[in-house]
């Protein structure tokens, strides 16, 4: 290995040396996600996910879209899971299922609403 690629690894270690971000790249498993759903599951104000969110971008491993009021994240780097599940393993951790999150107050988003979505498509 190279120094360059040591550096480029610890880089991405340091990025995922942190339970809010870990917890951000779970809620982004199933596909993108509204910053105000990651509020609601994980129960921290925007701007703190916002910050996080941004090291994860800068990391490569997250890309954010906008959509009228609501910014969306998606992971990029799907193999990202890969490396989390067996670094949960090592940890003591290998059930995934135990991973799964409840939100902490009613989540806005129009995927956890698709009725909202539902009245859109009548109204236009
Ligand atoms: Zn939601």
């Amino acid at each position: 290995m190279s120094p360059d690629a040591d550096q480029a690894v610890t880089d991405l270690f340091r990025v995922l040396m942190h339970p809010t971000r870990l917890a951000i790249l779970d809620l982004l498993r199933d596909g993108e996600q509204c910053v105000c759903h990651m509020e609601a599951y994980l129960g921290k104000r925007q701007a703190y996910i916002s910050q996080q969110l941004m090291l994860l971008r800068e990391a490569g491993l997250v890309q954010d879209r906008r959509d009228g009021w609501n910014n969306y994240y998606r992971v990029v780097k799907p193999e990202i899971f890969t490396l989390i599940d067996n670094a949960r393993s090592l940890a003591g951790y290998p059930n995934p299922a135990g991973n799964v999150r409840q939100p902490r107050t009613a989540c806005p988003c129009p995927r956890c609403n698709p009725v909202l979505d539902v009245v859109e498509l009548v109204i236009n």
